[in-house]
């Protein structure tokens, strides 16, 4: 198979007015007015009328003793400034301090805030940038974003920071209602109440007025209910009816994760090549995928659409591990002959190479991409749209059960640098069996630390006969450093050895030196 050649050669790649009328004239009386509650303006009312009814001195000056109508100011700090220019200066001042308050969402603090909080916001585990590409500092970005920064007021005098143009976005049944009301709670809870980024529903069938009341009830941000065009969501004119359904019955009977599910297909394929075609999503660049029943455990204190924004980055995930490899026994190929046809497409700081195992295979890791935080503007580019559709004109959705998961992930790693991909170790989250939660995070997060580790084969038992790869799919991504750079997190501890560690009941993935629970 020519694909390590082709592999070797990508990774290869260098990087590379009247006086009394005018009311400004008047001088300290309609200033003082302005600023009269409206408690003291009925008192100055009464005072006034009190005084042409004959009412005594004595009783007027009990609540009028300041009414600039009987006594005006004789003290004045203002005096020397004409009033025209203190009300322009207040009014710039004015203007000055709601130019740069920073975003009402982001001053909002948990009470639960305290300093450890942005130590572990801040667990940032990357790979190392071996491509050498020039890029942002996102570590720095997120110490001065977090709440920690904003609740020290660090930043006051700087101008409030734009929000993207970004929305949560939920494919999602009239029949799962349930369960995304459970996900919505959770999100909204732990970040978007401070956010406010709109929700957008995706559905094949009209949304019930029941999901839409119950859904809409659970947020203040705008919500949108979305029909998908049935042309995004219906097999197309060049699958093989008989072909289609015989792979249906085939990965049933095999016991293929909803093998057997037409509409699972048209999931799939939507995910992969039409959520971002929407018409709904035009208006937008970037996306936080939610599904039904997830759980986010962890107080989110900063906006991460800002940070994939303004560091450069295209896609966000928070745990990358095995798929099953008979739901795309063709996707390898397929995409290795799609890179032969267009070279020119692969981004020239790409990095496949964690993706491919020593035989030149894909070794099936994949960004679990029920949680995802991504550019819309990546997917819409015409490297993926190609790539989209390489694999769609091959009927793989339908002769096979190709997933979006595999899909993204091979996109990203292809058309978009290493180093734009995003690891949210701080994001805890739970999807089925599958649970990730960062470690030294109790006072934000309501749930066990996990280990960097965990998950890796839970889609695929370690007695399935599928090969894995030597080491953890999160720490192939991670990779072990350039010439000694960076973290090695490859690096097992002396004397240890897979066969010894399953004599022993292991499974075979401890032992490493960096265990990643820093
Ligand atoms: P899994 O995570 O791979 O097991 O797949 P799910 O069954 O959770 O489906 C993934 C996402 O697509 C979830 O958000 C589902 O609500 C949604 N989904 C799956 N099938 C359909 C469907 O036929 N119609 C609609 N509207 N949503 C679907
Ligand atoms: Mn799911």
């Amino acid at each position: 198979m020519s694909s390590p050649i082709i592999l070797h050669r990508i990774s290869a790649t260098p990087t590379i007015s009247t006086a009394t009328e005018d009311p400004f004239f008047s001088p300290n009386f309609h200033l003082r007015e302005r600023s009269l509650s409206p408690a003291s303006r009925v008192s100055v009312a009464s005072s006034a009328a009190a005084s042409s009814a004959g009412v005594s001195t004595a009783q007027r000056s009990r609540s009028a003793w300041w009414s600039p109508l009987e006594r005006p100011f004789r003290i004045s700090p203002f005096r020397a400034i004409p009033l025209r220019w203190l009300v322009i200066l207040l009014c710039l001042g004015m203007a000055f301090s709601i130019w740069h308050l920073p975003l009402p969402t982001t001053r909002e603090l948990p009470p639960q805030f305290s300093a450890s909080h942005s130590t572990s916001a801040l667990q940032v585990l990357r790979p190392h940038n071996s491509a050498g590409v020039s890029l942002k500092d996102p570590e720095k970005w997120l110490r001065e974003n977090s709440e920690d920064a904003v609740a020290r007021n660090e930043r006051w005098w700087k101008r409030a920071p734009r929000k993207p143009r970004a929305a949560i976005i939920s494919l999602v049944r009239n029949e799962e209602l349930e369960g995304i009301m459970q996900s919505m709670r959770q999100l909204e809870h732990h970040w978007n109440k401070k956010y406010q980024y709109p929700w957008v529903f995706f559905n094949e069938k009209p949304f019930s007025e029941r999901f839409k009341a119950a859904t809409s009830n659970l947020t203040s941000a705008r919500v949108y209910y979305e029909l998908i065009p049935i042309e995004h969501w219906s097999t197309p004119e060049w699958v093989d009816e008989d072909r289609y359904m015989n792979s249906l019955d085939y990965l049933g009977t095999i016991g293929v994760g909803k093998g057997w599910m037409l509409s699972y297909r048209n999931m799939c394929r939507w995910n992969s090549g039409f959520f971002y075609k929407h018409p709904r999503l035009r208006d937008f660049d970037y996306y936080w995928r939610v599904e039904p029943d997830v759980h986010f455990f962890c107080d989110i204190g900063y906006d991460p659409f800002r940070f994939l924004h303004e560091n450069n980055l295209v896609y966000g995930f928070n745990m990358n591990i095995l798929d099953d490899a008979r739901s795309f026994p063709s996707l390898w190929a397929k995409t290795v002959d799609f890179i032969q046809q267009h070279p020119d497409l692969v981004h020239p700081d790409a990095d496949l190479d964690w993706l491919v195992d020593e035989q030149g295979e894909y070794n099936n890791c994949q960004f679990f991409s029920n949680f995802e935080i991504g550019s819309l503007n990546f997917f819409r580019a015409k490297e993926n749209e190609k790539y989209f559709d390489w694999l769609d004109k091959h009927g793989g959705f339908y002769y096979e059960r190709f997933g979006d998961a595999p899909i993204h992930t091979l996109s990203v790693a292809m058309f978009a640098p290493k180093q734009s991909a995003w690891f949210f170790r701080d994001i805890g989250y739970q999807h089925d069996i599958n649970r990730h939660c960062p470690p030294h995070s109790a006072d934000r997060c309501s749930c066990q630390p996990t280990s960097l580790d965990e998950n890796f084969y839970k889609l695929v038992p370690l007695e399935s006969p599928q090969m894995k790869p030597r080491d953890t799919c999160i720490r192939q991504w991670l990779g072990s450093g350039v010439n000694g750079r960076g973290v090695d997190w490859l690096k097992k501890k002396d004397g240890w050895s897979q066969d010894a560690e399953r004599a022993f009941g292991g499974d075979g993935y401890g032992g490493y030196v960096v265990d990643g629970m820093v």
